[in-house]
């Protein structure tokens, strides 16, 4: 066992337990009343950033003993992993946090959590902020289905190919984005997904937080004034787009597929990723829209 990960804990009778804690997003008034009393309460707390959780600690005046936060990331040895679980085993409960919001939501967590489940080892969450659903409220977009994608590629062929295969979903989507690649990202959504509305949610619960709605061309256009005055988005970012809008199927005629065709093109999208984006949008055959493309 490695000396700087093991924690100075007292063996409890009770069966462990491991608590998933939501924590701020960024202003760390949003920290709940059962965040406190767990993070004072449980015998340690596993830290995807122990600088960011001692922050927490200190603000809250919680007191906890030398070496009881254990630093774990996705990428931390298996080893730790066990030393984890087997501190559970033995009766010890855990507080699992991340650097924001909530663990493993595109942050370390998940292999710990599917362990405890084989393990039997109880669980409960301390539910809290959440950077996609905050911002999916704000944009004003459609609430009732909506699909989080986390971060996407960084390459830009698998990013094209993602955007490419969810176009066709009806489904509002959530995107964690940095702010230097969200003007490559939304001139990608627009070649491939259409111009939709959509809304940029930065720095959310900070000082400096904002809000900009609009279709994807308006935001593209903001970004791009923004940047010849020196003004470059920096900080956190959540993108959020309208899903496609259902067409009955007496509004998907030849006249409309060709309509459409033409304004994929004329987004200098060559007519073969056309015929695959409006394959994937309406599941025609990729012959037909061959035909059609002829005819344009
Ligand atoms: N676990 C976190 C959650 O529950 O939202 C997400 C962590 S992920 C590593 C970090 C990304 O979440 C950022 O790059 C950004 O896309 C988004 N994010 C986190 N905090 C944010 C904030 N205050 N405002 C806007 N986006 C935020």
């Amino acid at each position: 066992m490695e000396e700087q990960f093991k924690c100075a804990v007292k063996k409890e009778a009770a069966k462990g337990l491991i608590y998933i804690c939501a924590t701020p997003i960024g202003n760390l008034e949003d920290t709940s009343f059962r965040l406190v009393k767990t993070l004072s309460e449980a015998d340690f707390i596993i830290a995807e950033d122990t600088r960011t959780t001692r922050k927490i600690l200190l603000r809250f005046n919680i007191k906890k003993p030398p070496n009881s936060i254990i630093s774990y990331q996705d990428y931390s040895k298996q080893s730790k992993v066990d030393y984890i679980i087997e501190l559970l085993k033995t009766g010890h409960s855990a507080a699992l946090v991340s650097e924001s919001g909530i663990p493993s939501i595109q942050d370390p967590g998940y292999k710990i959590i599917n362990k405890c489940i084989e393990e039997k080892i109880n669980i409960s969450v301390i539910p809290g902020p959440n950077a996609a659903l905050s911002a999916l409220v704000l944009s004003g977009l459609a609430t009732d289905s909506f699909l989080f994608l986390g971060f996407l590629p960084k390459t830009k062929s698998k990013r094209l190919e993602k955007i490419r295969q969810i176009s066709s979903f009806p489904y509002t989507l959530i995107i964690y984005e940095s702010p230097l690649r969200l003007l490559k990202l939304l001139e990608d959504i627009l070649q491939t997904a259409g111009d939709r509305a959509a809304c940029i949610a930065r720095e959310l619960t900070k000082i400096h937080e904002e809000i900009i709605r609009g279709k994807i061309s308006d935001l593209i256009a903001e970004l791009k004034t923004r940047q010849l005055k020196g003004k470059i988005l920096k900080g956190e970012i959540v993108l959020v787009v309208e899903g496609l809008k259902e067409k009955h199927n007496s509004q998907i005629n030849e006249a409309a597929i060709i309509k459409e065709f033409k304004e994929i093109i004329s987004r200098n999208v060559s007519k073969k990723e056309a015929i695959k984006i409006l394959r994937d949008r309406y599941n025609i055959a990729r012959n037909t829209l061959y035909n059609i493309s002829l005819k344009i």
